[in-house]
């Protein structure tokens, strides 16, 4: 059987299991909570985390000296951050329009008096780009501060180009390096039918029915809204502009969506995601090295949707009009609070408080939907990795075909 059947059906199993035991026996689900489903999750959890840094390091590394010319590098990150920006402000524009369209927040009643949230400080989008140059490389691998990582990497893979024989034997022990993380992602990847099934039996099993209940029509606008931008905007970007087959496309980034859902972190799926968009769906090493560690932390169009229809939700059960102005400002702001988003578990709705104050919303509001926001993550989060891998494969075509014209 291959390996991508075994985790979906590890995945439906994780998530039956969940939703019986909570349904009919809590107790049991606590007891087998505790010494199987989060002891399994846990294991895959470090086991995949183990390998983030040191594959975001030896792979820039070893992409950025494989394109030799820094004015190709200069080319590709436009290329990705141009997808990145524009794919964001289509997936909140989605957003906001569905959510006007179906207005969840009209429907019902919500308990606002009671409602209580305290808005942990969001960090500042501005500072983290400045802070982009690390001070201590060191540091921010221990740290695990991503953008530090990418570009203290991109400095040392240049740096190896211009270096050309003299660095010669450097280049070959991080390629070496960077063979050794592949072996062990496919290694790992032996454990993941048991970590997702381990991690969904638990989010599913913990979670409380009754509030999905009430908050039904609001997580179907956000599941329709991230359903319609992959398919419209990933799957038109990929069949127009990488002039592929989205349905391969889908298929083949399959594996990694799924890990994505089961852990909601585009962080702690990165070396899957990589492993999978080379192997799969054949993007060059140098360009898949580049374009998903970087987006892993600064492209989150599946966070950006979730803010797009929870701040117009908010405002509907607030009664609060949004104006014209209002929205191009939640635009704006969940563009850069998708930027400034790390992409660890249940963050991006710490970056809602954000948006929700640049419009002048209730930050208590987020006390509505906090409660369901686990499930709605793990789709998010598979989203969000999937623009990455789009963007990759779009930049990897657009790549291919310069160079063929060049050659002709
Ligand atoms: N969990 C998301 C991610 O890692 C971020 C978020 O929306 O909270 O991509």
């Amino acid at each position: 059987m291959k390996l991508s059947t075994k985790i979906i059906i590890a995945l439906i199993i994780g998530a039956v299991v969940g939703v019986l035991l909570n349904t009919f026996s809590p107790g049991t689900f606590t007891t087998l909570d505790k010494y199987l489903f989060t002891p399994l999750g846990q294991i895959f959890l470090n086991l995949i985390k183990m390998l983030v840094v040191p594959i975001v390091f030896f792979s820039i590394v070893l992409g950025v000296a494989g394109l030799g010319d820094p004015k190709k590098l200069g080319r590709i990150g436009g290329k990705t951050i141009g997808y990145f920006l524009i794919t964001t402000t289509i997936a909140i524009t989605i957003a906001i329009i569905l959510a006007f369209i179906i207005k969840p927040g009209t429907v019902g009643t919500f308990d606002t008096a009671n409602a209580s949230f305290e808005a942990q400080e969001a960090p500042p989008v501005g500072e983290t780009l400045l802070n982009m140059i690390p001070t201590n490389p060191v540091l921010a691998m221990t740290e695990g501060n991503m953008l530090q990582i990418i570009v203290f990497s991109i400095f040392i893979g240049f740096g190896i180009t211009m270096l050309g024989n003299k660095a010669k034997g450097l280049y070959n022990i991080i390629d070496q390096g960077n063979e050794l993380m592949m072996y062990l992602v496919n290694l790992v990847m032996k454990f993941a039918p048991y970590g997702t099934f381990g991690l969904i039996a638990t989010a599913v099993g913990s979670q409380g029915w009754g509030a999905i209940k009430a908050m039904g029509l609001y997580m179907s606008v956000v599941v329709l809204a991230l359903f319609v931008h992959a398919i419209l905007t990933y799957g038109g970007s990929i069949a127009l502009l990488a002039k592929r087959n989205p349905i391969e496309f889908f298929k083949g980034f399959a594996p990694a969506m799924t890990v994505g859902f089961s852990t909601s972190s585009s962080n702690a799926t990165l070396p899957i995601a990589m492993n999978v968009a080379q192997k799969n769906l054949r993007v060059p090493e140098s360009i898949s090295s580049f374009v998903q560690p970087l987006g892993a932390t600064i492209n989150m169009d599946g966070t950006a949707i979730m803010q797009g229809v929870a701040t117009v939700f908010i405002a509907q059960v607030y009664g609060v009009d949004l104006s014209f102005s209002a929205l191009i400002t939640v635009v704006v702001t969940a563009v850069l609070a998708s930027i400034g988003t790390a992409g660890v578990p249940g963050v991006g709705l710490i970056m809602l408080a954000m948006v929700l104050s640049a419009v002048g919303l209730p930050v208590e509001g987020i006390a509505l939907i906090i409660g369901i926001d686990r499930l709605l993550d793990m789709i998010r989060t598979s989203v969000n990795i999937t623009g990455d891998a789009a963007c990759a494969v779009i930049v990897a075509e657009s790549e291919a075909r310069r160079a063929e014209k060049a050659g002709a």
